[in-house]
């Protein structure tokens, strides 16, 4: 079946849903996502968004804040372009109806993170992304031009691949003309024509065991695009957030925001001991990579499951009043934050790498737009600075609108491309073939490619990745379409590019780090 829109937008997060708001001005948007529309990572973001909102904050400094985390990768001119853009974008979400907190004085509550040097972060309680995804949502079913449809999946985006040519990595002539997209509930694949597609898949949390992010990240942006033979760069730079709650059968981990330790807390090993002050004089304040690295390491050091966060010395209301829904979390994982120590633990976090865009959104695949966590600006480098996602998403979907809204006019459809084919495909009869697969993976990741890396480790994981990916292949071309088998097979392919991007990188840089190559920009080998 042949479908057509302007605008097909893949993904409800805060990228996709700003883009399809700020594109609807402009043609007939239709969203599709592959769960409901809420089930999103933005819907997790807890600590808030950066932006220089007051003295004596300024643009340099944001600017200096977030090369010195992303360790010197950082495209400075991108920076610049978002810092300067950020309070912009915040207006608008204000503007939208986002509950950003205040003080008594009116003036915005400002919060600090690890990395920042100044008070800059907007948020709703300890629950900013929720306010803004709950916002974003009431808005676009308010929006005649936007037509959603929840349950979709995209499969795969179509190129000039799907009418037969034979298509290069990185030939720079790729054109896309929409997406394949598996309506779930009925298990039909709709080709969806559209003028310019955008990728707004989120990021790849589930690649690794443990993971704040929910189950519907799974790399599927970036799978699609790299199959797609698009540029896909910096997947080495696997963020892990430091500090999630030790709960073995959590899924997803939940996170204890850096903002706590912005309001004090701080991290003690189980013997009681501050330890961070042995890494770094900034202590519990460090940048991620730094904490995560730490805590590692004092994990392995005493053979620990866990570390300590403190918060017992704190202002109780102070505490309860900003971290409402830590405070209750943690309160009925029967642990009072107020008066006991709160386990943690590392865990999978945020893609600093992804499709490659230019300055207004679009990837190396003419008409097509990648944006937020699938996406790779140049904005953070090597290391996310905290709080720089959410408004690197709305800044980008906002210029993509733009861009893309201006040419829409000139462009059409491509009629030729055929429907998907489901000629000898049966229903999988033993679905736990794929969820054993999706689990090894998951361990293959954690074990040999985590926090802390060595070519020996990644040489194993891709050993044992390609075992797996040959399996599933097979699987996938007899099956059914199921949300299951696409979702592993797009995380077997983000799995190798992960590991491919590791071992070609030769030294340690931000959040890729090598016991073989410890140093930076030494190319030892
Ligand atoms: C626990 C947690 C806390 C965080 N805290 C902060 C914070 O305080 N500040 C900050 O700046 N950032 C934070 N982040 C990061 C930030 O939330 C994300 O980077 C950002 O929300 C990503 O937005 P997005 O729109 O790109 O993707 P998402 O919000 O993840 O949305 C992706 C969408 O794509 C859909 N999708 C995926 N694949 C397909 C497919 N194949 N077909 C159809 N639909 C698909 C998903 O269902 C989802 O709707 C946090 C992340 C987590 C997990």
């Amino acid at each position: 079946m042949k479908r057509r829109t302007d605008f097909l937008v893949i993904g409800s997060g805060i990228a996709g849903l700003t883009f399809a708001l700020k594109a609807s001005k402009f043609g007939k948007v239709t969203v599709v996502t592959k769960a409901g529309l809420e089930d999103s990572n933005t819907r997790y973001a807890q600590g808030g968004i950066a932006a220089v909102f007051s003295e004596p904050d300024n643009f340099e400094k944001h600017v200096k804040d977030t090369i010195i985390a992303g360790g010197g990768l950082c495209d400075e001119e991108v920076v610049r372009g978002v810092v300067e853009e950020a309070p912009k974008r915040i207006r608008d979400l204000i503007d939208l109806g986002v509950p950003f907190d205040r003080k008594e004085d009116g003036t915005y509550d400002l919060g600090r993170e690890g990395g920042h040097t100044e008070h800059r972060i907007l948020h709703h309680k300890d629950i900013t992304g929720e306010a803004i995804e709950k916002t974003l949502i009431e808005k676009v079913r308010q929006e005649p031009s936007i037509e959603i449809l929840e349950h979709h999946f995209a499969i795969d985006i179509l190129t000039q691949h799907h009418l037969g040519e034979i298509l290069r990595k990185n030939y720079p002539g790729i054109k896309c003309y929409g997406a394949y997209v598996a309506n779930l509930n009925r298990q039909e694949v709709i080709t969806f024509l559209a003028k310019i597609t955008v990728i707004a898949t989120g990021g790849m949390g589930n690649v690794y065991m443990t993971t704040t992010n929910p189950a519907v990240a799974t790399g599927d942006g970036i799978a699609m695009v790299y199959r797609a033979k698009g540029v896909i760069e910096n997947m080495e730079f696997v963020q892990f957030h430091p500090t999630s709650l030790c709960d073995p059968n959590a899924r997803p981990s939940f996170l204890i925001t850096e903002a706590l330790r912005g309001f004090g807390a701080v991290l003690r090993n189980l013997s009681g001991e501050q330890f961070m002050s042995r890494y770094d004089s900034r202590g519990s304040l460090a940048p991620r990579d730094i904490v995560a690295r730490a805590i590692d390491n004092e994990m392995k050091i005493w053979g620990d499951d866990h570390v300590w966060l403190d918060c017992t010395q704190l202002d109780k209301e102070g505490l309860i009043n900003h971290f409402p829904n830590i405070y209750e979390h943690c309160r009925n994982k029967g642990v009072d934050i107020t008066k006991e120590l709160i386990p943690v633990v590392p865990a999978a976090h945020y893609s600093c790498g992804g499709v490659k865009v230019d300055t207004n959104g679009q990837s190396s695949i003419d008409g097509l737009y990648a944006l937020g966590e699938v996406s790779s600006t140049g904005l953070h480098g090597a290391n996310r600075l905290a709080s720089n996602s959410l408004i690197e998403a709305a800044v980008y979907s906002h210029r993509a609108a733009m861009h893309s809204g201006e040419r829409i006019s000139g462009l059409s459809y491509d009629e030729k491309i055929p429907d998907w084919d489901y000629k000898g495909t049966t229903h999988l009869e033993e679905m736990v073939l794929v969820t054993q697969n999706y689990r090894e993976v998951q361990m293959i990741m954690s074990n040999y490619v985590g926090i802390v890396r060595s070519d020996l480790r990644l040489e194993r994981a891709l050993v044992r990745l390609e075992i797996i990916y040959k399996e599933n292949e097979s699987l996938y071309k007899r099956s059914l379409i199921s949300r299951k088998i696409i979702e592993l097979r797009n995380l077997i392919n983000v799995a190798y590019i992960i590991i491919k991007m590791a071992a070609n990188r030769n030294e340690s840089v931000g959040l890729h780090y090598s016991i073989d190559h410890p140093k930076r920009g030494v190319s030892d080998n």
